[in-house]
This record gives C-alpha cells, structure tokens and sequence, in this order.
C-alpha cells in the first residue's frame, strides 16, 4: 500500500468525467487500498479517485462505520434533504454549507465484482454525494450556499 498525492482544487483532472471500470484487476485492488489509506492518513471521511489522479469510478467512504468501497457507484434512489457543513480534501481550508438528500440509495460494485446496494441517511448519504460527485468532476463549493474560509493549522490563520 501507499499513500498517493492529493490533486488539489485548480487542478484540471478534479473536473474530468470519470470512465466506469471494466475489470476489477490486481491494479484496482491497489488503488482501493491506496486510496483508503491516502484517506486515513488525510483524517478524511471519503475519497474519490480523480483527487489522486485515477479517472475511474472509484470511491471510498468511512464516517466512523467501516470502510466502504465503490466501484461504479449510481444513486438509484433519494429522498428528503438535509444541509451540512462539507470540506473535502482537495479544497483544504475551507467549509461550506450543501443541500443534500437526507436519505439515499447507491447501487455500486464490490472488490469481489458483485453488485452490493446501500441504503444511506445522515451524514453517511451526504458523503456518498459528495464522493459521487467528484466522478463527474463536480466539487461541493459548485453546490454549496456559503463557503468560508477555516484556519489551516500551522499557517497563523485561525478564525
Ligand atoms: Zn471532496
């Protein structure tokens, strides 16, 4: 495993649409655990394959409840909504508030190449959306009804 570099916003490959995966090969494995590990190690709660320059349909999520991986990930259904402070790991120091659906369901691909359909609400559907997002090179400050500035550690810019 590895830790892969962050593509960071400016970046044009962040706005590229993402191309479905075909075979799931030794090569994507290792993307899928690269890409979490690049997650963990950011203290993030998701991660798209375009923010470490892979196009392909690739996501990992955890907030807090487990690893999950998708591969070709489609939002089938989703209901109500619900308006959440989101960062992402390519736009590092900022916040911003997005409407999302309260509840959603994803049909997507495991590793094991069989179709696995989740049923997300909360905070769980909110990175799922963003994270889905990011495979048709849309970033949440596109969505988002405020945006602001956060300190970044290390940089004197607190509050
Ligand atoms: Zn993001």
């Amino acid at each position: 495993m590895a830790i892969r570099e962050i593509r960071k916003d400016g970046d044009p490959i962040l706005r590229k649409i993402c191309r479905p995966v075909e075979n799931i090969d030794e090569k994507l494995i290792t993307l899928l655990e690269d890409m979490a590990e690049t997650m963990y190690k950011a203290n993030g709660v998701g991660l798209a394959a375009p923010q470490v320059g892979i196009l392909k349909r690739v996501v990992v999520i955890d907030v807090g409840e487990g690893l999950i991986e998708l591969i070709n990930p489609e939002i089938i259904s989703s209901s109500g909504s619900q308006i959440n402070q989101e960062g992402c790991l390519s736009i590092p120091g900022y916040y911003g508030n997005v409407e999302r659906p309260f509840k959603l369901k994803v049909k997507a691909l495991n590793r094991e190449g069989e179709t696995v359909t989740y049923k997300a609400s909360g905070f769980l559907s909110v990175a799922m959306c963003h994270e889905i997002d990011h495979l048709d090179g849309i970033l949440y400050k596109d969505k988002a009804v405020t945006l602001e500035m956060v300190g970044i550690e290390g940089e004197g810019t607190k509050e």
